[in-house]
């Protein structure tokens, strides 16, 4: 095999046939396969969004500040072996469905479940109790100890069985795609109207070609559906837009509707403390405790379409909104398979298990199925039907025992981290902070601290600036100057 071990390889390339104008890409042409594609960065968790635009770059912020964060903190400071791997490399609920497209680039195969082989129905009390554990990790022990490493087949759901595309219909219709994303069933009338928009009236400046997509440059194409507002052009065209200064400016945001299911009693408002320049009027960096760290830890594995949802489709992220309100015409015009794929693609779920205790935005969790048989090989089916005997218990993998309501979140606390403007985490170090602070040319007689509420208005500015802004913790907390003086106790 050559390449790199990430990405995979895809089976073929896909044509997509452009027309562009003037240095700018006016609308492309595609069928219903590359729409799938298209659709499918709305299910991408962000922690993979970074890994597949590559953690190196600093372009998506920080975001990618986060995931080095992640990357470089010490197992000591997880509850489990496994919780920097779900944070990533994250699960993506809909990824037995991606593993169909025609080129995917989410860079999992579809999770397995293994399973150990101490129990059975001759000695059950004796085994692992009266339900059978599986374990998405390979070789984990199980609560008898013994490593589970027979994987079991996992059924997949009927609802989304059926051929041809993923979460497009295969109908015959072409799509048209603009530059900034919106994806619509081709018309006359949305040509000519893009040629109005655009002011192209002499059909010589307009030129065609053909293309063939393959995996590297859907990446692309996603890495500049985030960064740009004209992410064709500049996938395509390798021109770069980005000087007519389009850059979003983070606004503070309300909730947007009022929040039906918010109530969950569970979940409580946590707490931040500022380190504040008084003469600067700035923010310098945050200290917090686990709860806060595992929430902010926790945007790595929220899907794209669920980030957009919670935003209003107001993030202001590249051309996301766009594709995201595509996905909901594209539905209401009947083109997409069924409510499910709708679903996937407008509400997708966080995969099973990656949700925090204190989860302060409402996501919904996807689950394992919870039933289990025999199958005549010996090959252990995990079903959703529960016809089956007995119960699977699927281990959480943030979990030390592996049993769910003992995993909280990715963090081991008590504990104390030092949170940078651009959203860097480390553990707090006093001697790091006199460094910092040295290095930002703030004397120490210069700092106040003021502890700020993180509640839900807070939480999606924290996941709205994570992702336009380089400098979050002032954007949220530092709008008005000079800075409140109610903020200012410690
Ligand atoms: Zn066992």
């Amino acid at each position: 095999m050559e390449g790199g071990p990430l990405i995979p390889v895809d089976r073929k390339g896909i044509s997509l046939k452009v027309l562009k104008a003037k240095d700018r890409v006016i609308f492309a042409e595609a069928d219903y396969e590359f729409v799938d594609i298209l659709l499918s960065f709305l299910t991408l968790p962000i922690g993979t969004v970074v890994r597949l635009v590559g953690p190196d770059s600093t372009s998506i912020g920080p975001l990618t500040s986060m995931y080095n964060s992640v990357s470089s903190l010490e197992s000591g400071h997880l509850q489990t072996d496994y919780c920097k791997e779900m944070l990533l490399n994250p699960r993506n609920a809909s990824e037995t469905e991606c593993s169909k497209l025609k080129i995917n680039v989410y860079p999992q195969e579809p999770a397995k479940l293994y399973t150990c082989g101490c129990f059975d129905f001759e000695w059950s009390e004796s085994g692992c109790g009266t339900d059978r554990w599986f374990s998405t990790f390979k070789d984990r022990e199980c609560p008898s100890e013994c490593r589970m490493s027979a994987l079991a087949k996992v059924e997949e759901d009927k609802a989304i069985k059926g051929g041809g595309g993923v979460f497009v219909k295969d109908v015959a219709a072409r799509f048209m795609i603009t530059d900034d994303l919106h994806v619509m069933a081709a018309s006359t009338a949305a040509c000519i109207l893009l040629f109005q928009m655009l002011g192209i009236n002499d059909g010589n400046e307009i030129e065609e070609s053909h293309l063939v997509f393959d995996t590297q440059e859907v990446i692309r194409l996603l890495k500049f559906a985030l960064l740009s507002k004209s992410p064709l052009t500049e996938a395509i065209l390798y021109v770069h837009c980005s000087s007519k200064k389009e850059s979003v400016k983070f606004q503070l945001k309300g909730t947007p509707q009022p929040d039906k299911n918010a109530s969950a009693s569970n979940i409580k408002n946590m707490t931040l403390k500022l380190l504040v320049s008084k003469s600067k009027k700035t923010v310098l960096y945050a200290e917090a405790e686990v709860d806060v760290v595992d929430f902010l830890f926790s945007f790595l594995t929220y899907p794209l379409g669920s980030i957009i949802r919670l935003l209003g489709k107001k993030s202001g992220f590249g051309c996301v909104d766009n594709l995201y309100k595509s996905a909901e015409d594209l539905s209401t015009g009947g083109y997409l398979k069924s409510q499910e794929c709708t679903k996937m693609l407008v509400c997708p779920k966080l995969a099973p298990f990656h949700n925090v205790e204190n989860q302060l935005l409402q996501i919904e969790e996807a689950s394992y199925p919870m039933y289990v048989s025999d199958s005549s090989q010996g090959l252990w089916v995990v079903t959703r039907s529960p016809e089956m005997n007995f119960f699977a218990a699927v281990m959480d993998p943030k979990s030390p025992t592996g049993v769910v309501d003992a995993g909280k979140g990715y963090m081991k606390g008590p504990a104390t981290f030092m949170i940078l403007n651009d959203l860097t985490v480390s553990p707090l170090s006093p001697v790091k902070s006199v460094a910092l602070l040295n290095q930002m040319n703030v004397p120490i007689n210069d700092v106040v601290e003021c502890v700020v509420t993180i509640g839900h208005d807070e939480a999606l500015n924290l996941l709205n600036a994570s992702l336009i802004s380089k400098t979050v913790l002032s954007d949220v907390f530092n709008q008005e100057e000079p800075y409140p003086e109610v903020m200012l106790k410690v």
